[in-house]
């Protein structure tokens, strides 16, 4: 299995979470930046653990906003820019938009959402993107592009299976994380189940979202089989036959 989105720097013991992970089936493990910092921080854990992880830089629209509408994060975009181009980076992300929560701007999300967007379209890189109440708007914004020849996956996908194959026309892919193991959460459940398994990855998202088992915040890439059973369970099909189509879809787009 491959965890195409981990922010494993935010772990209290990334080594220890990387031996559990390998224990439990894991192969790799995308670990996306969220600001300048963190982007380092996956370019160093990549350095540790060769071909175990891979990094990713970029901007979260959350980063985007807290650094104002005039400033647009200039200072992490800059970096995210010389991590892509050096090739320290295997995709641009985690980068996007998120309209969910009182004082964002959208401007300056929209901003450095664009620059990265532009940027892995320069680097041949593939996007790691993060959308919340926002999809009609980063299809506008994504649409007039084309599709993105290096392809990308939006993580934790919790849009519509309608929306969704729009998103699949401009060469996107959909994550899988804990929320779909929720029995609970019945819409993001019946998106897994519409959505063709060739368009599905799996993640975590650790240590932030919470699987049935496992609460928010204390979840690690070995969680990774909890997500799998359930996207198997909804797919109606064998554990290893959405292992094999999940890993061959991410490394495909990683290019492992
Ligand atoms: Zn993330």
């Amino acid at each position: 299995m491959i965890d195409t989105h981990c922010h494993l720097y935010e772990l209290p013991d990334p080594a220890a979470a990387v031996a559990r992970a390998r224990a439990a089936g894991v192969c790799a493990i995308v670990v996306p930046g969220i600001d300048a910092a963190t982007s380092d921080d996956a370019v160093r854990l990549a350095a540790a653990l060769p071909g175990f992880v891979l990094p990713a830089a970029g901007v979260h629209p959350d980063a985007a906003c807290e650094a104002g509408e005039v400033v647009g994060a200039v200072a992490d975009l800059a970096r995210v820019e010389t991590l892509a181009r050096t090739g320290a980076a295997r995709a641009v992300g985690e980068c996007g938009l998120d309209r969910v929560g009182a004082g964002r701007d959208p401007r300056s999300q929209e901003r450095a959402f664009l620059a990265q967007v532009a940027l892995a379209r320069d680097c041949n890189l593939p996007l790691l993107l993060h959308c919340r109440a926002a999809f009609d708007r980063m299809l506008r914004l994504l649409e007039p592009f084309g599709p993105h020849p290096a392809g990308g996956v939006l993580h934790a996908y919790n849009g519509s299976a309608e929306v969704a194959d729009r998103f699949a026309r401009l060469g996107l892919r959909f994550g899988v994380g804990g929320v779909a193991t929720r029995p609970e959460a019945v819409r993001v459940r019946a998106t897994v189940a519409a959505i063709p398994l060739d368009r599905l990855v799996l993640e975590t998202d650790a240590p932030y979202i919470g699987t049935a088992r496992v609460p928010k915040g204390a979840v690690s890439p070995a969680d990774l089989p909890e997500v799998l059973a359930a996207a198997a369970g909804l797919k109606g099909m064998p554990e290893e036959v959405v292992d094999r189509v999940t890993d061959a879809t991410a490394r495909e787009l990683l290019r492992l």
